[in-house]
């Protein structure tokens, strides 16, 4: 028996079973054929982090950015190099501030980029301030 784990897709929202050895074999979505954990980042908002974020059993790590902060832009190569380094192993978030001010509020963001650490929807660290792709995969790991 293999074990197997929770994988919401970030596309239609449906939670997707996938075997731990499979995780980095470019699983696809049972309902949508969507690929899930491409090992690109991807783009959450109000309406839809919760549910991804909540089913997806794997660390979760969000960026959360602006398109008008020039650190934000800095940071997003190292933040995709990390999200391919960490392909299957963790989840890579984007969530852009201005667009969603309600998770913006909720997870008290005061200055961008910061990266919040989430395991099973709780957050375990913060990092404010553009980093580079190994720390990134260090907080992540
Ligand atoms: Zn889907």
């Amino acid at each position: 028996m293999s074990t197997q784990r929770h994988i919401a897709c970030a596309h239609c929202g449906a939670v997707n079973r996938v075997p731990a050895e499979r995780l980095g074999d470019d699983p696809s979505c049972g309902r949508c054929g969507s690929a899930i954990l491409t090992g690109e980042p991807v783009e959450l908002t109000d309406a839809n982090f919760d549910a991804v974020v909540g089913q997806t059993e794997l660390p979760v790590l969000v960026d959360f950015w602006a398109s008008w902060c020039g650190p934000c832009r800095m940071m997003a190569p190292a933040f995709a190099q990390a999200a391919r380094q960490l392909k299957g192993r963790a989840l890579l978030v984007k969530v852009d501030t201005d667009a969603n001010p309600a998770l913006a509020q909720r997870f008290a963001i005061r200055s961008i980029p910061t990266l919040v650490r989430l395991d099973a929807g709780r957050e375990r660290s913060r990092q404010a301030g553009a980093q580079a792709a190994g720390a990134i995969v260090a907080m992540a790991s």
